[in-house]
């Protein structure tokens, strides 16, 4: 079996430089060609030994998730399409921007945690990424953009909002994150890779502890009532132990605030009286908001509240002192705006059986 570098931090190609009797210079050299310059070719590393090139040829390989499309839509975003294998495939959108550019990766083919607005969520889940497939796509991302002259990458910033939930695949997502941080990969800075997770508790506070980044959390809703309906995964970690969780995480974070998501459904979550209980909820915890207009999709059984309502709402929150942004929706002509990432997923998750009326099921 060869070792597939692109599934290796700093740490992990140490290790595998040192079972072959090599030095850690060794793996920070590999680390730079696979990394910032892109290098899959061993051959091509042309200040490793060539005795070195030859047995890395038989022992490893790099191999980044395939790319099968690449769409540009009307204002400048970019969605790639990326094969998993076995008939999974998810999506990387890139949102070029005045002062910056932003990739927003997936981490796992489908979701399990199933959020009632989330078209992810509603093809169930197949599987978690592995560190190369994370990694592979600002890897692939990069080729397809290019390098500026000076070697500065495109990509200024990485959100960790494509498909699927980056907490339940932690390790693999911590792995990932070091390699972005890592001046000998990507280096981008804390401030600039922002994971956003839908609340497990328990792996924030390992985030936390083992490679702090910026954090943008998934609310949607004022009270446990709301958000059991709308996140089910709030009936294991309700809003107390969320917010305590983020008051825990902030010790540790490269920024001082949280960032709160919170997907704007007509009728649903945007009255005035949930962003006061907002307000209450939130008051322990220093944080800032972005709406999101609901990106619809087929079925969804929701509406996206009108923009007057959503401004109201924001007016509401910034009263009370609180920086709150609307999010723009970009990419929509091309399926690439926020919960409209359905990539290709096949289900082996219970849920198509959940669907299947009881009478069929007791036959
Ligand atoms: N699983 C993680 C990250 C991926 S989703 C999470 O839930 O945080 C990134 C953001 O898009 C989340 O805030 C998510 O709730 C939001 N989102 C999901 N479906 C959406 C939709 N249809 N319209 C707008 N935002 C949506
Ligand atoms: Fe999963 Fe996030 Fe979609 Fe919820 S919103 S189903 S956690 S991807």
């Amino acid at each position: 079996m060869t070792v597939n570098l692109l599934d290796l931090d700093a740490a992990g190609l140490t290790d595998f430089f040192a079972h072959l009797g090599e030095k850690p210079f060794r793996a920070r050299q590999v680390l730079r060609w696979l990394h910032r310059s892109g290098e899959g070719d061993f051959a091509q590393m042309t200040d490793v030994a060539k005795s070195m090139r030859e047995k890395l040829a038989t022992l490893a390989c790099v191999v980044p998730p395939t790319l099968v499309s690449d769409k540009l839509s009307d204002d400048g975003t970019r969605k790639f399409l990326f094969d998993v294998g076995s008939g999974n495939a998810v999506e990387t959108v890139f949102i070029p921007e005045d002062n910056r550019g932003t990739l927003c990766i997936s981490t796992q083919a489908g979701c399990a945690l199933d959020c009632a607005f989330c078209s992810t969520g509603k093809q169930g889940f197949n599987r978690n990424l592995t560190v190369a497939e994370i990694i592979g796509q600002l890897w692939q991302a990069n080729k397809a953009l290019g390098f500026d002259p000076k070697n500065e990458r495109i990509i200024s910033n990485v959100v960790l909002m494509g498909m699927g939930e980056p907490l339940a695949n932690v390790d693999n997502v911590i792995t990932a994150l070091r390699l972005m941080l890592d001046d000998n990969a990507y280096g981008l800075s804390r401030r600039r890779v922002t994971l956003s997770t839908s609340g497990l508790v328990p792996a924030m506070d390992r985030l936390a502890e083992e490679c702090p980044v910026a954090l943008a959390v998934s609310l949607h809703a004022p009270n446990d009532q709301l958000r059991d309906r709308l996140v089910p995964i709030n009936r294991k970690y309700p809003l107390a132990e969320l917010m305590a969780a983020c008051r825990r995480y902030l010790e540790a974070a490269p920024r001082d605030f949280v960032t709160f998501e919170y997907v704007m459904l007509d009728g649903v979550n945007d009255h005035d009286g949930d962003a006061r209980e907002l307000l209450r909820l939130t008051r322990d915890v220093p944080c800032k908001f972005n709406l999101i207009p609901f990106n619809p999709f087929p079925n969804s059984g929701f509406l996206c509240s009108k923009p007057e309502r959503i401004r109201r709402f924001a007016e509401i929150l910034m009263g009370a002192g609180i920086v709150t942004t609307t999010r723009k929706t970009r990419g929509d002509d091309i399926d690439a705006a926020c919960g409209q990432l359905a990539g290709q997923v096949k289900d082996r998750s219970l849920r198509t059986l959940r669907a299947i009326p009881v009478v069929a099921r007791a036959l």
